[in-house]
């Protein structure tokens, strides 16, 4: 624990004042913040983000008038192309990407087996292993054990330290001219790590292998470039940081330059060339169309569809400038409060290397985790002893912040340091 810089500071006024200041201030007031008067404090954006009061009337509007009103018609009407269509809102505001390369479909766990089995189907004999670290995400894991299971390869496990994340030094020693894709999340789950994208995709290229990245817990909340940052493959899901709701549908983002010769094994009616014709064979559909494979989650995307109007009006930079003010908030308010509570900070303070939530760890913080959440401060918990602090750019306060910590302070106060 470093010392306190800030001893005698008043906290209130400063998260005041760094409300008065937020240039996104407002946008905080288009969520649906009333339907919760139970809840203090709301620290888990990096879970489930919240729902937007537009993305209520935008529903009870598309039921009434879209589904009810066009019935079938409204496949025609457009519903059809809707994957590429949100992708590409997707990929222009929140990922630096240009159209057709991106679609929603399916779950992100879907996606990624879609996507992993197409970059390993096409890569070279010899090249048979896929490299990944071991605090990646479960889902991510358990996908590429079966994926290698099934397809004869093995997994290069890059045994990270879990209280910091990936770096291109572990890469650039696991990648060889056996590897036929490196996985990776870009911010890790548990730490909020931010991996050096752009070094560690190079890395990955300069071996011969094509690289995916996770986006899960970035999109919406750090700036992306993956055009820029030459990326293959890329799979995030919708309902963290961009408010799209419980399970709502993934995204994944193919290159133009492998399209055609990547090709992902769930070959469905719709994303076949010509789904109407209902022929024989099955013959992809070009570009990013080709990774979808049944009827698209139309209902479930337009929630999805109010989160990136609100996200492409602020613009990114002021997102990501808002999450890392909200953390460094967090982390003055960790330093100035906790110094004697025996509570570490697990995640990056080097800004550039910190995604959007920061957790903070303590043996007993599963029990104090449900104490918080009977007092109305809601953050999450992530083995080991790992508290995880998620403000929402577009919809947190400071204040909120400022309350949540003051709960976790008062409680960890009562309780012996373990
Ligand atoms: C949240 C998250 C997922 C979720 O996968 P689902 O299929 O939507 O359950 C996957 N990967 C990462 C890195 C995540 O943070």
């Amino acid at each position: 624990m470093t010392a306190t810089p800030h001893v005698g500071t008043d906290w209130l006024a400063r998260a005041d004042e760094l409300d008065r200041t937020d240039p996104l201030a407002a946008v905080r007031d288009e969520f649906l913040l009333d339907a919760a008067p139970d809840v203090v404090s709301y620290l888990d954006g990096n879970s489930l983000g919240r729902p937007l009061r537009a993305t209520a009337d935008r529903m009870a509007e598309f039921v009434g008038g879209q589904w009810a009103g066009r019935l079938i018609r409204g496949w025609t009407d457009g519903w059809m192309q809707w994957p590429e269509t949100v992708g590409d809102e997707l990929g222009r505001v929140a990922l630096g990407a240009a159209p057709g390369q991106t679609v929603v479909a399916d779950s992100t766990t879907v996606l990624f087996y879609k996507l992993v089995r197409a970059a390993v189907d096409a890569a070279p004999p010899g090249r048979d292993e896929i490299v990944c670290d071991t605090d990646n995400f479960p889902t991510d894991r358990y996908v590429i054990e079966g994926i290698a299971a099934e397809r004869g390869m093995t997994v290069r496990w890059i045994d990270t330290d879990p209280t910091a994340g990936v770096t291109v030094e572990e890469v650039r020693a696991a990648v060889g001219p056996r590897t036929a894709l490196a996985t990776f999340s870009h911010v890790a789950y548990r730490s909020g790590w931010m991996a050096d994208a752009v070094a560690i995709t190079d890395a990955v290229h300069a071996a011969g292998a094509l690289v995916l990245w996770d986006l899960s817990h970035s999109v919406g909340s750090v700036e992306l470039r993956l055009d820029d940052w030459d990326v293959d493959l890329a799979v995030g899901c919708s309902y963290k940081y961009l408010c799209g709701g419980p399970g709502s549908p993934a995204f994944g983002y193919l290159a133009t330059r492998h399209h055609g010769t990547l090709r992902q094994p769930v070959q469905g009616w719709m994303g076949h060339a010509e789904p109407m014709l209902m022929g024989p064979g099955y013959a992809p559909a070009s570009g990013a169309r080709a990774l979808v494979s049944g009827t698209p989650p139309i209902l479930a995307m337009v929630p999805l569809r109010c989160g990136l109007e609100v996200i492409g009006r602020a613009g990114m930079a002021a997102v990501r400038a808002k999450s890392l003010r909200l953390t460094e908030f967090t982390l003055e308010l960790v330093d100035a409060w906790f110094g004697d509570l025996g509570v570490d900070v697990v995640s990056p303070r080097d800004p550039a290397r910190r995604g959007g939530h920061v957790t903070l760890h303590r043996a007993d913080f599963r029990e104090v985790t449900d104490e918080l959440w009977r007092r109305g401060v809601i953050p999450d918990y992530r083995d080991p002893g790992g508290i995880r602090i998620g403000p929402a750019p577009l919809s947190t306060s400071f204040l909120e912040v400022h309350d949540g910590l003051a709960v976790l302070r008062d409680v960890l106060t009562e309780r012996p340091v373990p």
